[in-house]
């Protein structure tokens, strides 16, 4: 979107590429690292980074798309596509980031950067909010801040651009060197510091230099002397610098702060006068994003009043797409809260990845984009929709009406959000996948009222990007090559079906597994076209199995020979998968099997074995280790034998989750993932890099005063000898909370204080102890998250966090998420 000028042949020259060009003029207008989301083929340059997966191994897929030119280290891939522009360097990403440097230099912009443990989206979202009003901005597009997303956004500055605001993150030294060259700081802002130092730093200081760097010519330099370390201000970088702090003294000293319903009324000293302001947030992290926006403005010159005038306005960032159910079988992925074209690519990806219903539709608001010209802004938009095979557009606003002829689908054109609602009865929604995305002031969340289904106040949060991140954690730990069996039985751990699966197999997950066939059946269902193993295939299924053609494990000579005599006779190379007992004697073939197995199959042709498993049953825990070597050993030879028998090779795997961390040596061809997969390992400390991908959360619905010596609940097993108060939750037996979380064994988060549980676990509800704490009907509780884990829940009554998840039950309302 650069509207300087590059040509391939420009970029061949500047990054000193062997090159390999067929046409030298072509002008490059993107740049684009993923082979899925192009919007403009033909001007665009990809990317083969060493990222989640080897970009080289996508180069096809780009080509497929349109792509015509390439930046590639593998010389391998040169003489992939003869038409093609092809740059071979050293390092592809460092090609990137030189790329953004150069364009970075053809700029004189004023340029704010944010870096920090925490918050750094929020702040820069916050001060883009609080200065559009006075620059054209450019922004990193959500939290792009990465040493690959950094020069993506960077690439995006142009001519009218009067104001750049980035963010960097870094993960390990060394990084931000890079990072600073290609942002150039004007004004530098550090959020905070986080207190644990992360893996990839020796220490809390090491960490704070590191992202101290990104400052270094900066002429201003915005921080508060808590996360500085007690580095002596000579130290700091900056030619000026501008303090914030509660505790001591500061260029912005806080000196009350006092919460006001669901607002934070702030008092400080600046300039040696009293100054207030009112941050319309109530949680303690905005109260710290707002000072350090505060802190900002003041030091960009803004009056006092001013300041308070736009801080009192900000909103929360919706960072996060959710998706719910809708009326009439529809799934709705509801963004209500933004709408631009970068934010719209990413919510389209994502509507594209959830396959379940075969049509799509968005629902989109007029988009203000300053400095772009109306025509331009829609004929993007238009081709990006064309390009995400959008079945149909329902267009809202002024502005997307007067472009109708833009698009190429179904469309239909509403005037205003209330015009819509007008006309709601008539338009029909069935069956489809239903993206809203709508700028603020369309106040969209009045259609998601009418198209999504209500939530009951007990909801399971499943952030799907935590998700991808865990599965890109385990990535990391697996040596070239080795394929990954994802596995989503009992509804992936009761976190969900299609949602999780088209997921994964969007991130290109190998294999997905079920323990039955009607598991498999509802994937293929919900779009899945992925190879699904089914590891208990009872015979009456069959049918199905063949009919929806999932795999299934074949666990002994039984069900083999059942098998084989229900495949028609012309059934030729059916693949199966064949369990083996190591040790679990669960279910699996023995060595005693072997000759008459390998008859079965050679004297057969119906079947292929496409791989063979065992299970291990003590991968986490180090005492189990001598079993677990004897385990693998065992699998090896009979693997071993199995395959001369047979005469052909297949995929042997052998590990779960915690067999990936801790025995790396038995990755074989396939590792299995589980229950890592949502967050949790039993052979890693706690502290250990996986996210948490699951929230239990639920709702007070009661206050309650009790005098003293009143009993509490069924049985009169609560009470409280000196009176108290407690809280009714919306939580009980029926919806998964075990009843043995009862009298005080369980606990539960209300507004970040952790209380008991008191007297016994109802059906549907249960009651807490909240004596002394301020609650008040309709505030949320959680019952689970990052914090309160569910390995502490497993704890409180003794059982495995597995059992915590897959126990909650189906009428608590799955809402996903993704950012
Ligand atoms: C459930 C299951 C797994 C996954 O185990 P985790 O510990 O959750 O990773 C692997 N293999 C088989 C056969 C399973 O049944």
């Amino acid at each position: 979107m650069s509207n300087v000028i590059y040509t391939i042949d420009h970029f061949a020259k500047i990054l000193d590429a062997k090159s390999f060009i067929s046409n030298p003029e072509l002008k490059i207008t993107r740049l684009v690292i993923d082979s899925r989301s192009v919007i403009d083929p033909e001007n665009s340059l990809f990317f083969a980074l060493n990222a989640k997966r080897d970009g080289h191994e996508y180069l096809e897929d780009a080509y497929a798309n349109g792509i015509r030119s390439f930046v590639i280290s593998d010389s391998r891939c040169l003489e992939k596509f003869a038409d093609a522009n092809i740059l071979l360097v050293a390092d592809v990403l460092a090609a990137l980031q030189s790329l953004a440097i150069i364009h970075r230099e053809q700029y004189d912009l004023k340029v704010l950067a944010i870096t920090g443990s925490n918050g750094k989206t929020v702040v820069k979202e916050w001060l883009y909010q609080l200065l559009a009003a006075d620059f054209n901005i450019v922004r990193s597009p959500k939290s792009f801040n990465s040493q690959i997303g950094v020069p993506l956004s960077v690439w995006n500055i142009s001519e009218e651009h009067t104001l750049g605001i980035f963010e960097a993150g870094i993960s390990k030294e060394n990084e931000m060197e890079a990072l600073e060259k290609i942002i150039r700081p004007t004004i530098g802002i550090l959020t905070n510091l986080g207190e644990a130092h992360a893996e990839g730093f020796a220490s809390q200081k090491d960490k704070l230099l590191e992202k101290l760097k990104l400052f270094k010519d900066a002429e201003v330099f915005i921080y508060s002397p808590e996360y500085t370390l007690g580095l002596p201000v000579s130290e700091l970088p900056g030619q000026t610098k501008f303090s914030w702090s509660l505790k001591q003294k500061a260029d912005l000293q806080i000196s009350f702060i006092e919460p006001i319903e669901d607002r934070n009324y702030v008092r400080a000293i600046f300039k040696g006068a009293e100054i207030e302001c009112l941050i319309p947030f109530s949680d303690r992290a905005s109260v710290e994003n707002g000072i350090i926006c505060w802190a900002s403005l003041l030091s960009m010159g803004y009056s006092p009043e001013e300041a308070d005038a736009r801080l009192e306005k900000l909103t929360r960032v919706g960072m996060r797409l959710e998706l719910k159910n809708g009326i009439n079988q529809c799934s709705v992925i509801d963004d209500s809260y933004s709408a631009d074209t970068s934010s719209l690519a990413i919510a389209m990806d994502f509507l594209n990845l959830q396959n379940q219903h075969p049509k799509k539709t968005l629902i989109l608001s007029d988009l203000h984009e300053t400095g772009r010209n109306e025509v331009e802004l829609y004929t993007e938009i238009a081709a990006l929709l064309k390009q995400k095979n959008l079945n149909r557009l329902i267009g809202i606003g002024p502005h997307i009406s007067a472009s109708a002829a833009l698009f190429d689908m179904e469309t239909t054109f509403f005037e205003s959000t209330q015009d819509f609602i007008d006309h709601f009865p008539a338009v029909h929604f069935n069956n489809e996948t239903i993206l809203l995305k709508g700028a603020r002031k369309f106040e969209f969340e009045r259609i998601s009222k009418l198209i999504t289904q209500k939530v009951h106040d007990t909801v399971l949060e499943i952030d799907l990007n935590a998700l991808a991140g865990n599965l890109q954690f385990y990535r990391n730990k697996l040596q070239p090559g080795v394929k990954i069996m994802a596995m989503v039985k009992a509804f992936s751990y009761g976190s969900g079906s299609f949602e999780i699966a088209n997921v994964l197999q969007y991130h290109k997950v190998d294999y997905l597994a079920v323990a039955y066939t009607d598991e498999g059946v509802a994937l293929r269902k919900g779009g899945i076209t992925m190879p699904v193993m089914v590891m208990s295939p009872e015979p009456s299924a069959f049918d199905a199995i063949v009919k929806y053609k999932l795999e299934p494990e074949i666990y002994n000579l039984d069900i083999l020979n059942s098998f084989i005599g229900f495949l028609s006779a012309d059934a030729y190379d059916y693949p199966v998968h064949l369990k083996i007992d190591t040790g679990m004697h669960r279910l699996g073939f023995k060595e005693a099997d072997l000759k008459e197995l390998l008859e079965t199959i050679n004297s057969s042709r119906k079947v292929k074995v496409v791989s063979a498993f065992s299970h291990l049953v003590g991968s986490e825990d180090e005492h189990h280790d001598a079993f677990t070597k004897h385990q693998i050993e065992r699998f090896r030879a009979f693997a071993q034998e199995i395959s001369a028998g047979l005469g052909y090779k297949f995929i042997w795997h052998i590990s779960n989750t915690s067999g990936v961390t801790r025995h790396p040596e038995a990755q074989m061809d396939m590792v299995r993932l589980g229950i890592g997969l949502y967050g949790y390992d039993g052979g890693l400390p706690k502290k250990n890099g996986l996210q948490t991908a699951v929230v239990l959360k639920t709702t007070v619905t009661q206050v309650i005063e009790v005098k003293p010596n009143e009993t509490i609940g069924y049985g009169r097993n609560g009470i409280l000898p000196n009176g108290g108060t407690t809280a009714t939750v919306k939580i009980g037996y029926a919806d998964g909370y075990n009843r043995r979380f009862g009298n005080g064994r369980g606990k539960m988060l209300i507004n970040g204080k952790l209380v008991p549980t008191i007297g016994s676990i109802c059906m549907d509800m249960c009651m807490l102890d909240v004596t002394g704490i301020t609650v008040k009907t309709g505030d949320e509780v959680i019952v689970f998250n990052g914090e309160l884990t569910i390995a502490d829940l497993a704890e409180q009554i003794e059982t495995i966090p597995y059992e915590i998840l897959t126990n909650i039950s189906q009428r608590v309302k799955r809402v996903y998420f993704y950012e």
